[in-house]
């Protein structure tokens, strides 16, 4: 019986998926790499357009950091808690904004131009053989990377169910084409009502626009009926400066890594949103989609060079090793970032503390750890917090 025809193929060509492809290529550049999508490269992809510090980190790691071109560094951070408190500080390393339409179109274009060979076609079926992954009944490959977002058929045809409610978020973005009051190299975030861990955002395009939205839990949005794109706009406008029309509105869930999704053995691996691998706290999902497209590659390789053992277990390690921590400790904090005063009392602390400040960004916006002495610290404050405003109100 001949070999499949190709080493790793690819589910899916957002960050995720097109991570895997470049790891792949760089591993071994004459690897037969597939790259399928069912959309039309440029596409669109409602998203917040923010690449964190550790996303621009992990281009890097790609060779990939040409795909930001023409996208001046983001330097600072403004957020407002839900009682009021501001911090407006730089960012312990800058970001960037580009649009979803840009940015995953130049990493695919990147990897065609590596030796990967894309292909528009939507997956329906997957069949996992010893040897290989059968896909819709006639596309072979020794391993197969599902980067298929938050809907990812890979993942049903692994038997994963989809995330509870209570791990999924909706967000709502637009464009708006001029936005007064954002400084050009500052992202802006308000958070809402306390408890709600619900936020709006601005991050600055160039030319003086803006990529402008507003998510929250979808347990949340279910509860006061309040989710359809209208509604979340309606929020979004409510606690952002005021800016001219909102064009191309449009909403979609994150599957969020407070919900662990297990990475199966065996030769189908998961990435992105498809492991749901979203930030708890903030949504932030680029970072995560990239370092696990990344890491999938690698398992799938040493697999493949070794000719032996289990690229899903040799993931599932790498998985652990990455971002066991941060998970774990993302979703403790999502669930503290719930209590009223409890994100006030941070950022009180965080206007103060340089350290404070440093680890909220790096937590929220990629894949950090909050020392444990500064959970301690922000912890007592959050009682003291409590202690001088809620109980100040309850005996007032
Ligand atoms: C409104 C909103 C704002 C956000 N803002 C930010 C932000 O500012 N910064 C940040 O880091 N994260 C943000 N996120 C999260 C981020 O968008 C995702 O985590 C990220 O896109 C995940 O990348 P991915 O490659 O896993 O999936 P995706 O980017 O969703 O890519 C999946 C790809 O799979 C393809 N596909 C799907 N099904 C099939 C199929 N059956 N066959 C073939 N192809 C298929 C799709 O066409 C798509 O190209 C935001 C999310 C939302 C909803």
């Amino acid at each position: 019986m001949t070999g499949p025809a190709y080493d790793l193929a690819v589910v899916g060509a957002g960050p995720a998926g097109a991570a895997a492809a470049l790891r792949a290529c760089q591993l071994a550049p004459d690897a037969r790499v597939l790259l399928l999508d069912r959309a039309e490269f440029p596409r669109d992809k409602p998203c917040g357009d923010g690449i964190s510090a550790h996303s621009v980190a992990e281009l890097g790691e790609l060779g990939a950091l040409d795909v930001l071109d023409g996208y001046e560094p983001v330097d600072n951070l403004h957020v407002r808690s839900p009682l009021g408190v501001e911090v407006a500080a730089p960012l312990p390393q800058a970001c960037a904004v580009v649009p979803r339409r840009v940015f995953d179109a130049r990493l695919v274009e990147l990897a065609v131009a590596r030796g990967v060979e894309l292909r528009r076609h939507r997956v329906r079926t997957l069949e996992r053989r010893a040897d290989r992954v059968v896909i819709d009944g006639g596309i072979e490959a020794r391993a197969v990377v599902g980067a298929d977002g938050a809907n990812s058929v890979v993942r049903r045809q692994l038997g994963i169910a989809a995330n509870a409610p209570e791990h999924v978020a909706i967000a709502v973005r637009g464009y708006v084409t001029d936005m007064p009051g954002l400084p050009p190299d500052e992202l802006l975030i308000v958070l809402e009502e306390p408890g709600s861990l619900a936020y709006a955002w601005a991050f600055p395009l160039p030319g003086g626009g803006a990529n402008v939205g507003y998510g929250r839990s979808a347990v949340d949005a279910r509860a006061d009926e309040a989710g359809g794109t209208d509604q979340l706009a309606a929020r979004m406008r409510r606690l952002l400066p005021p800016a001219g029309d909102v064009a191309d509105l449009r909403a979609h869930r994150l599957p969020l890594a407070s919900a662990p999704v297990r990475q199966p053995d065996g030769r189908v691996l998961l990435a992105g949103d498809a492991l749901s691998y979203v930030n708890p706290i903030t949504g932030e999902g680029i970072h995560h989609a990239l370092r696990s497209g990344r890491l999938a590659a690698e398992a799938a390789a040493a697999v493949a060079v070794d000719g032996g053992g289990d690229a899903g277990v040799a993931y599932r390690r790498a998985l652990h090793a990455a971002f066991g921590r941060h998970l774990r400790q993302t979703s403790v904090l999502s669930r503290l970032c719930r209590q009223p005063g409890f994100i006030d009392a941070v950022f009180d602390l965080a206007g103060r503390r340089r350290d404070v400040w440093q680890a909220v960004c790096d937590s929220g916006l990629g894949a950090g750890i909050v020392p444990s002495r500064l959970i301690a610290r922000q912890f007592a404050a959050y009682l003291t917090w409590r202690v001088r405003h809620v109980g100040a109100r309850v005996v007032g």
